[in-house]
């Protein structure tokens, strides 16, 4: 037998290599079905190259609900949710996406509470601890240590960001992502989203949480436990790796992707994150702690700031400046998916007219 995949975002970054997974294991996996956003041209080449049938490869950018229906199919032994953004909340309760982790966490947390399918993390970090946990019992735990690249902008002051171009923010030096986690990664609001995504998978308090700035992205995570014993889960960029031990857990997969090469690894590096030149990750540890919708605002007008960013309305510098006049406002109690979406929807907006009146045009 099989493992059945559903893969939700098939046609982005890491739904593609999920699929270059399945294709070279098909003794392992095939796929039952695929949804995509809005590329209906590679769905239907993945449809066709995966011998998935045409119901069962679908586009749902204007139905979420199309996300949760393939999420619950009966022979899904897996379901990968790559859908990038909040689009991913109503397929959450099956299969959280990272954004909905962190948006909603305390009503997924209700969910799990209440029994189903365990969630494993396909984020190179989470995966990291999820792969250091197995060393330790979690009362052992003393903290975790998210590791950054510090994307293109490391080791610049703040006045040297203030004229950024898009082409710039988008040159990550290890990760090949797409575009929105991209800019997340030189605002460093990815690791700050990934710090609220680690307190919501692996129930560490924020104060446990570290960030340490690790520039080859060979190191993707560390767990360091109650004896002093840090456990770190080393490889080459490749997100290959998370991806095949998310379909194949608790199993390794029999490839190796991003083995090192001890002969030409040379040196790691470690330095502390500069949160002045890098606002962002200050404001998702407040949002963190402050707890309730404050997660679900601070993503929400992230994603708005971003999009203002690519489409060339606002400098650089004011995404963190519109995240956090959006946070200014303050947050509410997260009980019901409801009450996120409320939150949501308010953030969206107010980030929106935040931007303008913080735009370039
Ligand atoms: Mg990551």
């Amino acid at each position: 037998m099989t493992r059945g995949v559903v893969i939700l975002g098939s046609t982005g970054s890491i739904g593609t290599q999920a699929l270059d997974v399945v294709s070279r294991h098909r003794d392992e996996y095939h796929v039952v079905a695929l949804a995509a956003g809005r590329n209906a041209d590679l769905l239907r080449r993945q449809a066709a190259e995966f011998d998935v049938p045409a119901d069962m490869a679908r586009i749902c950018l204007d139905a979420p609900d199309v996300l949760a229906e393939l999420a619950a199919l009966p022979d899904a032994d897996v379901v990968l949710n790559a859908v990038v953004g909040f689009a991913g909340l109503p397929a959450t309760l099956a299969a959280p996406n990272k954004e909905s982790l962190i948006a909603a966490g305390p009503v997924v947390a209700k969910a799990r509470a209440a029994g189903g399918g365990e969630i494993i993390p396909v984020d190179s970090e989470h995966s990291a601890v999820w792969q250091c946990l197995r060393a330790g019992r979690p009362s052992e735990v003393a903290r975790i240590v998210l590791t950054a690249s510090g994307g293109p902008f490391r080791g610049r002051s703040r006045a040297q960001l203030d004229h950024v171009t898009i082409a710039d923010a988008l040159a990550h030096p290890t990760w090949n992502m797409g575009a929105k986690i991209t800019i997340d990664s030189s605002t460093l609001m990815n690791k700050g989203l990934e710090v609220i995504e680690a307190h919501e998978l692996f129930d560490v308090g924020f104060d446990r949480i570290d960030v340490v700035v690790h520039p080859q992205s060979v190191v993707h995570s560390m767990v360091e436990f109650c004896d002093g014993a840090t456990i770190a889960q080393l490889s080459m960029p490749d997100m290959r790796l998370p991806i095949a031990l998310a379909l194949g857990a608790p199993n390794r997969i029999a490839e190796p992707f991003g083995a090192i090469d001890w002969s030409t690894l040379g040196r790691l590096d470690f330095e502390v994150p500069d949160l002045e030149t890098f606002p962002c990750l200050a404001l998702a540890y407040a949002a963190g702690r402050l707890g309730g919708t404050a997660p679900a605002i601070l993503s929400a007008a992230n994603e708005v700031a971003v999009d203002a960013f690519l489409g060339g309305r606002i400098a650089w510098t004011e995404i963190a400046a519109v995240v956090a006049e959006v946070l200014n406002d303050g947050a509410g109690n997260a009980d019901e998916i409801a009450d996120v979406l409320e939150a949501d929807r308010r953030a969206r907006a107010r980030a929106t007219a935040v931007a303008e009146s913080r735009g370039t045009a």
